[in-house]
């Protein structure tokens, strides 16, 4: 099936160019034309458009917490969560993740990256089938029309070898290799890219590391890091090392690999981080919401990394919000603006989508006369319109919303 859509004005992937017919041909980009004005056998995207945007770190149940004020800090907001996940089943599950991912759509997400440690029954002991929990993710992305990474997550410890205790019995699988024997049961749907997590330096020591890089070979491998101070801390006692140091001494770094926060990295953190191609994603309303602190985000980008963003625990689904705080936050931390670039903000955001030939048609529009966007350069959109303001969302050729 053949679509051709005309596009006003696009952010291809370097600059916005003006009349821009995009040839579709079975959901891949089969040409890009600029300088051509509309004409009657296409279909217009009003707005200004983008490459669909890339949600590089989700847990969709976090949703349920949205707007729960709490008084303290991420660990006393873990407390609450740890409440959430100890009440969900396969089918309230399903439930939430439909939800939350038709809310990523609508904001103007095509794709999304989800983490997903919610493995077993309450009490820890596996589900007549052990995957079902993955099935619920799969199923509410497809209802949605969501692309979906699935990172499964292997979690077998409280923090720094302590046994899993409450709620987390039902994200363990004991070992890393029975981690890894349940994964490789699951066969991800057409569509659906399949990958690895490891929770954390706290949940996972670098033996075990070891078992889910060898089973994630070639397959993308996140890892939450240094979100908290306290993390650090301890990483420190127990190994002598940060938790940056303790991911690359184990060969956990390349480019399959992201850095989920690293929040906290030091100046040598960085320094040994560059040249290995690792992502960094930063989740800038989480980390705001949570009182995590900012991240180093300007020298990671001067020291060349990579860096995506992601709505983690879903306080806000809003791209614009992730991509102009990556600017803003450096604002307060710096006193000086311009640490990113629009065109480094754009790219964040987009996982460096570009409109090109050979690439997926998702394309997302977004409204140049709201209330919040009338008068605002092109340029500037990123740091004047919300999730409110996406007009048309193309995924695969097709509008889903
Ligand atoms: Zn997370």
């Amino acid at each position: 099936m053949v679509n051709r859509y005309h596009l006003s004005e696009v952010w291809t992937g370097d600059a916005f160019e003006r009349d821009v017919v995009v040839t579709v041909r079975d959901g891949m980009i089969d040409s890009v034309e600029v300088g051509v004005p509309p004409g009657s056998e296409m279909v217009a995207l009003p707005g200004v458009a983008f490459p669909g945007f890339h949600n590089d770190h989700s847990h969709v149940f976090h949703r349920l917490l949205r707007g729960h004020v709490g008084k303290g800090d991420f660990w006393t907001w873990r407390e609450e969560m740890y409440r959430v996940a100890s009440e969900l089943d396969p089918d309230s599950h399903r439930e939430i993740a439909a939800a939350t991912f038709h809310e990523m759509v609508a904001a103007g997400y095509t794709s999304v990256t989800e983490f997903h440690y919610l493995h077993h029954r309450p009490d820890g002991r596996p589900y007549d089938d052990p995957n079902v929990m993955t099935d619920a993710l799969a199923d509410a992305a497809a209802e949605a029309g969501i692309r979906l990474t699935l990172l499964d997550t292997c979690y077998l410890s409280a923090g720094f070898g302590r046994p899993p205790q409450g709620v987390q019995v039902r994200f363990s699988d004991g070992t890393a290799d029975a981690w890894a024997e349940r994964v490789s049961a699951w066969k991800p749907p057409d569509g659906v890219t399949f990958g690895a997590a490891i929770h954390s330096v706290r949940a996972v020591n670098p033996r075990q590391m070891g078992v889910v890089s060898d089973w994630a070979a070639g397959r993308p491998l996140h890892v939450h890091v240094s979100e908290q101070p306290a993390e650090n801390k301890e990483c420190l006692n127990h190994y002598g090392r940060t938790p940056i140091q303790v991911l690359l001494d184990a060969g956990i770094s390349g480019p399959e690999v992201t850095y989920v926060h690293a929040t906290h990295a030091n100046k040598a953190d960085i320094t040994q981080l560059s040249g290995t191609a690792t992502t960094v994603c930063v989740c800038p309303t989480t980390e705001r919401w949570l009182a995590d602190g900012i991240g180093p985000t300007g020298a990671m980008a001067e020291a060349g990394i990579r860096l995506t963003l992601g709505s983690d625990s879903q306080a806000v689904i809003d791209p614009f919000e992730e991509m102009r705080l990556l600017e803003l936050h450096q604002r307060l931390a710096s006193g000086k603006t311009g640490t990113h670039a629009v065109a480094d903000l754009i790219t964040a955001g987009t996982g460096g989508a570009r409109l090109e030939p050979g690439a997926p048609a998702d394309i997302v529009t977004v409204s140049t006369d709201s209330p919040r966007t009338a008068g605002v350069p092109v340029e500037g959109l990123v740091f004047a319109a919300t999730a409110a303001d996406v007009r048309s969302v193309v995924i695969g050729g097709t509008v889903v919303s």
